[in-house]
C-alpha cells in the first residue's frame, strides 16, 4: 500500500538497474507524501524486516510535512537547495556519507512549461552540491527533471561527477509529459 503512484516509477526503475541492496544508506530528495521512502525503506531494509540481511537507512527530505514511517527518518519543512539542510544530512548520516540520493523533487508548476524546466534543472544541480558533501564515491543518484532547453547542462554536469550516466523514462509516468530521469551511477567525487 503505497502513500502515492510514484512509488511503481521507482519500483520500475530499481528493478531495472538494482539502484537499492540491503544495508545502503539512502536520502530521498522531495520526500512528501513518502511513497519512494517507502519503497527505499523496504528495499534497502531500512526497518530491519529481514533480520538476515543487512540494514540501511533512509532520510526523506521535503518543503512539506512528511507523516513518519517505520524505518525512515524525516526532515519535514526543509528545502534541500539550502545549505544548513546539507549540514543536517551529514550529522544524520551513517559515517555522515550516503550511498544514494534519489530526487523526485519538482517546483511547483508555473504552466510555463521553459520556465518549469529552468527551475527543476536549477534544482536538480543544486543536488551535485549536496552530492559533493555527502555522496560515497562509487555511489549513484535518480533525479526527475523535465526535458527543455536546458537538458544538456544537467547531464553535463552529471557526466562530471559520475561515470555513467543515463536518461530513463519509466513506463508507469506518463506519456505525454516531459517527465524523465537521470540515473547517474558509479560518483567519482574526485
Ligand atoms: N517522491 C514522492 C513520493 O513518492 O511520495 C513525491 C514527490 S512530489 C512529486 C515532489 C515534492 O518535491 C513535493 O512534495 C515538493 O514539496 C518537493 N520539493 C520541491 N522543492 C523542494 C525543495 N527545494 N526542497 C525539498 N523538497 C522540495
Amino acid at each position: 500500500n503505497y502513500r502515492c503512484r510514484s512509488a511503481f516509477k521507482l519500483l520500475e526503475i530499481d528493478d531495472k538497474y538494482d539502484v537499492l541492496r540491503p544495508g545502503l544508506s539512502v536520502v530521498d530528495c522531495g520526500a512528501a507524501p513518502g511513497a519512494w521512502s517507502q519503497v527505499a525503506a523496504q528495499r534497502v531494509n531500512a526497518a530491519g524486516e529481514r533480520p538476515d540481511l543487512p540494514r540501511g537507512s533512509v532520510i526523506g527530505i521535503d518543503l512539506l510535512h512528511i507523516a513518519p514511517l517505520e524505518g525512515a527518518h524525516f526532515l519535514s519543512n526543509q528545502d534541500i537547495t539550502d545549505p544548513a539542510t546539507h549540514a543536517a544530512l551529514q550529522r544524520l548520516l551513517p559515517q555522515a556519507q550516503a550511498d544514494v540520493i534519489l530526487s523526485d523533487m519538482a517546483p511547483n508548476a508555473s504552466g510555463l512549461r521553459e520556465l518549469d524546466h529552468e527551475r527543476l534543472v536549477s534544482m536538480c544541480l543544486s543536488l551535485l552540491e549536496l552530492a559533493d558533501k555527502i555522496l560515497r564515491p562509487g555511489g549513484s543518484l535518480v533525479c526527475k527533471y523535465w526535458d527543455g532547453g536546458l537538458t544538456h547542462k544537467l547531464r553535463d554536469g552529471l557526466a562530471r561527477a559520475f561515470r555513467d550516466v543515463r536518461t530513463v523514462k519509466p513506463k508507469a509516468s506518463r506519456k505525454e509529459s516531459s517527465e524523465l530521469y537521470f540515473l547517474a551511477r558509479t560518483f567519482r567525487n574526485t
